[in-house]
């Protein structure tokens, strides 16, 4: 039977995640349930009833053990096994996410880019090799590509989406503002900064109390 957790809840065990991260560079070994919500900006309780899904088990007073919480999350997230990336679409965007060096922990390999410019194919516009998107399925397969970054114009989006699906990738991190239609085996998670930019606007506004959690 496959495991299920709510989406909302895989997003805070990232954050928990990110903060024992910090935790553990600082060599803080222990946390409670309080400090790890007040830096992840959520209640206590919430942490205590998401990190059951951890089996890392608390102790009264102490708290958790930092390093054995990261890495019952990282295993838990599968973060414990690289996971191989193409970067579809190498323009502006494209090409920024290609020389970004914080892709955490070595999980992430992006390993190639796609593009249909023939400008752009066969060009070390960054440090990836830029492939033809002819050529998809049988990268896919050669290099082994788990999830692609989409960072292709909205009005192709779809089309490369389909593309992606066909060549058999299961994830895709979609930068296009654009709603994709795809299989129920194939995960899209949205990056929309957009979205944040509105979020801010809210709690920006004089009668809106300061965010909390
Ligand atoms: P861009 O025009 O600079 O680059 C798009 C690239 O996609 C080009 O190299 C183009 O040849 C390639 N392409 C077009 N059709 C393709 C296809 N079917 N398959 C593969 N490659 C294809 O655009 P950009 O500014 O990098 O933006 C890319 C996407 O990201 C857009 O949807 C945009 O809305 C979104 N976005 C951009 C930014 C930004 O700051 N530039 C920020 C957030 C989101």
């Amino acid at each position: 039977m496959p495991r299920s957790i709510p989406s909302i809840t895989v997003s805070r065990l990232v954050a928990y995640l990110r903060v024992l991260t910090d935790l553990e560079l600082q060599q803080v070994d222990y946390v409670t349930s309080d400090e790890l919500g007040a830096a992840a900006g959520v209640s206590a309780h919430q942490v205590r009833k998401d990190l059951v899904h951890a089996e890392a088990p608390g102790t009264r007073g102490r708290g958790y053990t930092v390093a054995l919480l990261r890495r019952e999350l990282s295993s838990l997230l599968g973060l414990t096994r690289p996971w191989n990336a193409a970067i579809i679409g190498m323009g502006r965007l494209g090409q920024a996410l290609a020389d970004y060096p914080y892709y955490g922990n070595s999980s992430f390999n992006v390993k190639t880019g796609f593009d249909i410019d023939p400008s752009k194919i066969g060009q070390r516009l960054t440090s990836l090799p830029v492939y033809a998107m002819d050529e998809l399925p049988q990268r896919v397969k050669e290099l082994e590509l788990d999830i692609a970054l989409l960072t292709v114009p909205v009005s192709a989006a779809q089309s490369a989406a389909n593309s992606l699906v066909e060549a058999g990738l299961r994830g895709i991190l979609n930068f296009t503002p654009t709603v994709l239609a795809v299989p129920p085996q194939v995960r899209v998670e949205q990056v929309d900064f957009v979205a944040g930019l509105k979020r801010l606007a809210f709690y920006l506004q004089p009668d809106v109390a300061p965010a909390s959690g």
